[in-house]
């Protein structure tokens, strides 16, 4: 088994901790990578992993990547994130859920936990039970809800600054977008897409999500290995990460990729490969940071809807002010993206030295 330090995803990360609870079978690992621009925050991923080292890697890039969106979106909070081994459909029980607020309260309010992929608002209220440093709740003092709906709202809007830089155009209507995952972001994207005039491309698992999308939005289906063949205007995927690697990148017939997904390259290097085929990329961290903002109002003590709104609205200008930096200097936007957060968290990291 690989420890965090032999782990090619290890990034200098502040602590990498075990959590288990014999009692219940947690078996959870929780990775703060940055506490610079504040205490971690970042959501809670459960999966039947294959092995501990595909966890392992999995909550060293994620909570990576919680430093680099937190800090984009100008929050003052830093990275982390936490993966809980198991099978989210059989193995979740109230005592399993309070072991894990156990494992949070223990660091005490140096990472902050949040639903994630496997973990909903419901399974929350219960973590909540055992520590104070949860976030994503659906009722009390400053609760937030499901963030789905403000990073899908971030997506579209993303997705529409993202169709002004590549193709010169000022909305969507009249274009053809392909949707990876009609699930909670996925959905509400397409509402919005199909709201605004465009046609939509979908594809999913889970067949009662495609039956809704076709109906509700004249969606066409279409077998989930057959997206990457889709011709179309925009590739949005918000289903699983690692969808835009060397098999799949040649395969795209879209001038723009721009969706909800977490870690959406294989590797970095796979961006290159994108921009070598003239397909304008939108940072995952950067577009799908409506949600982190939602959640970041909670974790402040007051829920509110105008700061939250302020926050994206800044967001979107970042994004906008990303893609025309990088046609200016000819870079990825994704390394532009990258210059911007490293730069914010290394002032960060001085003004704390003194
Ligand atoms: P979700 O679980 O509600 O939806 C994911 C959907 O993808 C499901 O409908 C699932 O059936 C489908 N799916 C799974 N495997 C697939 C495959 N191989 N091909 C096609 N579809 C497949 O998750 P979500 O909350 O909508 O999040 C989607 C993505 O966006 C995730 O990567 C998540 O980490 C990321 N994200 C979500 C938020 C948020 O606010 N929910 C915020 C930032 C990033």
């Amino acid at each position: 088994m690989t420890t965090a330090f032999d782990s090619p995803s290890f990034d200098g990360h502040e602590t990498v901790s075990y959590a288990s609870c014999p009692e219940t079978g947690l078996r959870a690992i929780i990775a703060i990578h940055s506490t610079a621009l504040g205490p971690a925050a970042g959501g809670c991923r459960m999966r039947a992993y294959a092995s501990t080292d595909d966890a392992l890697t999995d909550v060293l890039r994620l909570s990576r990547g919680m430093t680099y969106k937190n800090a984009i979106a100008e929050l003052p909070l830093g990275g982390g994130k936490s993966v809980v081994i198991g099978n989210p459909a059989t193995d979740k029980s109230d005592a399993f859920l309070e072991s894990l607020g156990d494992a949070v309260e223990r660091l005490g309010g140096a990472y902050w936990i949040a639903e994630d992929m496997g973990i909903g608002p419901e399974d929350m209220e219960k973590v909540a039970r055992r520590t104070r440093y949860v976030a994503g709740l659906k009722s009390g003092k400053a609760a937030s809800g499901d963030p789905s709906p403000v990073t899908a709202e971030g997506i579209f809007r993303g997705i529409r600054i993202a169709v002004k830089h590549k193709l010169e155009r000022p909305g969507v209507k009249g274009l053809t977008v392909a949707i990876q995952g009609i699930g909670h972001v996925g959905y509400a994207l397409a509402r919005l897409l199909h709201e605004a005039g465009a046609s939509l491309i979908v594809t999913d698992v889970n067949e009662i999500a495609l039956k809704k999308a076709e109906r509700e939005f004249s969606a066409r289906v279409v077998a989930p290995e057959e997206i990457y063949d889709a011709p179309a205007d925009i590739f949005a995927p918000c289903a699983a990460g690692a969808v835009l690697n060397p098999d799949t990148i040649p395969r795209l017939k879209v001038p723009v990729v721009a969706g909800a997904a977490n870690n959406q390259l294989d590797t970095p290097e796979s961006e290159m490969l994108l921009k070598q085929r003239g397909i304008l990329y939108a940072p995952d961290y950067v577009i799908n940071g409506g949600g982190i903002i939602n959640v970041a109002a909670e974790i402040a003590g007051r829920y509110d809807p105008v700061w939250v709104q302020a926050r994206l609205d800044r967001l979107m200008e970042t994004l906008d002010g990303v893609f025309a930096e990088a046609a200016r200097l000819d870079l990825p936007a994704g390394e532009v993206a990258d210059r911007i957060a490293r730069a914010r968290i290394d002032a960060a990291k001085l003004r704390k030295a003194g």
